[in-house]
């Protein structure tokens, strides 16, 4: 019989190809980037922390194919009523093969805890995930009295020095779920074990699942070769899964083949049309709209990162931390400047990037972006900096979201349904193309910082912060280029 683990009986729920492939396939993988190693990292920085809660627990080491040790030694652990908890304790039941984060005793029996370095325990992953461990313990034999998940809570304030455990942590009751859906546990990992004695992957289209919980590293696999529809109804925006059903019941794929008393929203049949003409299509409101914008203009975007555990007093767990901003200048000549602030410090970024900014923008003037995220990054800035916080009023009190501002105004056939600046850019300027940075993203720019802070002065993190300048650059230039581009397009040019 092939082992499952309770990743992979995770990757089963998701999908049986997933599973099919991660027993028998690994090699069609895409290898995990750096932005998910530094998660898997953090997942392990909190793990171990957590680990304190339960003093005096002893670590079952051995590596991932050594199973027979390890369960050995757990078994010699459990026997010996001095051990309080266990960590990694290794446990098999019916083919099934699970590392629990803490085994914890707990009088006669005892307390099966997985951590998770997120916030909220309830989430229905994290739920199976204990409910397999569940199954395998009891079904192995041990008596448990709690079954839950341990996550970060997100209400504790972390006030500098050791972290308060009791408060960092929140425990996340799970053992109703666990007994609840024990009987389903058992027939899925039956019917797992039956379709990998299969000779054949079982034949599972891509789909929404794909995503769902976990993005699969067998995407660029199976979706190899597939032609995609042009125009397809993904391009349709915030269209409802419901409706897009009734749409595939007609064997309806691309949008201009929409029957025209489909009941679409506005924003559906806007794009619709734009599709159907291959024309952009404009508010009569747009021109007028931009010239609301006051002179001179400033162009801002932040960067934050959200540290699983609080680095800085006065911050919570995943707490959004602004690092950098980019600013560009623009006078009503077109001349244009670039400022910029980038905290290469392992230290609050926060102070520093609050003055600078305030210096930064001047008096006057609307400081332009794209979407409500630098609205939150201020009010996050007005409260950790306080003595900057009217200043702060200031700056968002001049604040012009250009999303909106398009979102409501401007489709072109080639946003191809989005509203995101990196597919607006290109639409706009085909030949203001993004360029090819190695931080294009900022998730991607989030996890490069925070791997960058462990060694701030090392080449890797200079490096790191040159890219991050780029990156962050990259975004309000596409800003200073999408406004004036709006402008030549608006048939009442304003000024
Ligand atoms: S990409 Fe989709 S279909 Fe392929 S294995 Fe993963 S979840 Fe299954």
């Amino acid at each position: 019989m092939t082992r499952l683990s309770k990743s992979r009986f995770i990757a089963g729920q998701q999908c049986p190809l997933r599973l099919w492939n991660d027993v028998y396939r690994r090699d069609l993988a895409t290898p995990p980037d750096a932005t998910l190693q530094t998660i898997f990292d953090r997942g392990t920085a909190v793990g171990e922390l957590a680990q304190q809660r339960w003093p005096g627990g002893v670590l079952v080491g051995f590596k991932p194919w050594e199973r027979e040790q390890a369960i050995a030694a757990t078994n010699k652990l459990m026997a010996d009523p001095a051990v309080p908890a266990i960590y990694e304790a290794a446990i098999e039941h019916q083919g099934v093969f699970i590392r629990v984060d803490i085994l914890a005793r707990n009088g006669a029996g005892w307390d099966l805890i997985e951590v998770k370095a997120a916030t909220r325990g309830e989430k229905e992953v994290f739920q199976e995930d204990i409910a397999i461990q569940h199954w395998v313990a009891t079904g192995a034999g041990l008596d448990i009295r709690q079954a839950g998940i341990l996550v970060l809570d997100r209400n504790y304030v972390y006030p500098g020095g050791e972290y308060d455990l009791d408060q960092l942590f929140a425990f996340f009751e799970s053992r109703e779920h666990c007994l609840a859906a024990s009987k389903r546990i058992g027939e899925q990992v039956r019917a797992f074990h039956d379709m990998l004695t299969r000779p054949n992957p079982p034949e599972i289209p891509i789909g929404d699942h794909c995503f769902t919980p976990y993005e699969c590293p067998y995407y660029a696999h199976c979706s190899d070769g597939i032609e995609f529809p042009e125009n397809g109804l993904d391009q349709l925006h915030r269209l409802h899964p419901t409706r897009r059903a009734e749409l595939q019941a007609l064997g309806i794929e691309r949008i201009e083949n929409i029957p025209a008393d489909f009941n679409l929203n506005q924003m559906q049949e806007r794009i619709r049309q734009a599709v159907i003409t291959g024309q952009p299509w404009q508010s009569g409101k747009l021109g007028e709209t931009l010239a609301q914008v006051e002179w001179p203009l400033y162009y801002l975007d932040f960067e934050a990162f959200q540290p699983a555990l609080p680095r800085y007093p006065g911050t919570r767990p995943f707490q959004a931390i602004p690092f950098q901003f980019s600013l560009h200048y623009e006078t009503p000549k077109g001349e244009l400047q670039h400022m910029e602030h980038l905290h290469t410090e392992d230290s609050d970024p926060r102070p520093a990037l609050a003055h600078a900014l305030v210096h930064a923008v001047g008096d006057t003037g609307s400081i332009v972006v794209y979407s409500g995220y630098e609205r939150r990054m201020l009010n996050e800035l007005a409260v950790a900096v306080p003595e900057l916080a009217t200043e702060i009023e200031t700056v968002k009190a001049r604040l012009w979201d250009l999303l909106p501002v398009v979102r409501e105004n401007y489709y072109h056939p080639d946003f191809n349904g989005s509203f995101s600046i990196k597919a607006v850019l290109p639409a706009l300027l085909p030949d203001r193309k993004w360029s090819d940075l190695a931080i294009s993203d900022g998730m991607a720019a989030a996890t490069a910082y925070e791997a960058a802070l462990n060694e701030p002065t090392s080449a890797d993190a200079q490096q790191t912060f040159e890219q991050l300048r780029s990156y962050c650059a990259q975004d309000t230039q596409a800003m200073v280029d999408v406004l004036n581009e709006l402008r030549e397009r608006a048939p009442n040019r304003p000024n």
